[in-house]
């Protein structure tokens, strides 16, 4: 797994409980290691971790609320990684993919909630869209970890997981252990 987490911008508890939760499935299920929610809400801490205890990650998947996005973006790029925003108004992923390939570790990934500041647009490396069409924070951040790990994270599997989802064509089947 790359060194990979996500800047949830501008988080709302009482309007975005639920994208915001689907941000953090995603990037668990689809191998970043981390989020970091701009804004306060201890619920969402406790539900993530409540899915990591049941369908794993605790070990290594990390949560956290910030006060201002802007500090993780300084930091970051103060430390070496690469910061990539993710809006309609990018560059298309597809025209991209390949300097994707050579940017240094690790990567932060920004998705906004509604309207994003200018200076992100500034300040990141690159502005990356998945299409120019506008459409959810949830689905940019699942293509583009698709893009990234060229679709190895479909089958990750965590080993600290107390449910086991063994696959079936028809049916439901579920190991559970602990
Ligand atoms: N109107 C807002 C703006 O101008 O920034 C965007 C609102 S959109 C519901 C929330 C987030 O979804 C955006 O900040 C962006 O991260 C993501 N998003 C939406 N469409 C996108 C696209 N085509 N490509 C990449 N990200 C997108």
């Amino acid at each position: 797994m790359k060194e990979i987490y996500v800047l949830r911008l501008g988080h709302r508890p009482a309007r975005d409980k639920r994208v915001t939760t689907h941000v953090v499935l995603v990037a668990r299920a689809f191998g970043a290691k981390g989020v970091y929610i701009e804004g306060n809400d201890e619920n969402i801490i406790k539900t993530t971790l409540k899915v990591l205890n049941t369908w794993g990650g605790y070990s290594y998947f990390t949560i956290q609320t910030v006060n201002n996005g802007k500090e993780i973006v300084k930091k970051w790029k103060r430390d070496g990684g690469t910061v990539v925003h993710l809006t309609m108004y990018g560059i298309n992923i597809a025209d991209i993919e390949n300097e994707l390939e050579k940017i240094r570790y690790p990567l932060l990934i920004i998705v906004g909630s509604e309207k994003v500041e200018g200076w992100y647009y500034y300040n990141a490396d690159y502005n990356v869209a998945i299409s120019n069409q506008p459409h959810s924070e949830v689905a940019a951040l699942a293509i583009f970890l698709d893009r990234i790990y060229k679709g190895r994270e479909l089958y990750m599997e965590f080993g600290d997981a107390r449910i086991k989802i063994i696959p079936q064509k028809v049916g439901k089947k579920v190991i559970k252990s602990g």
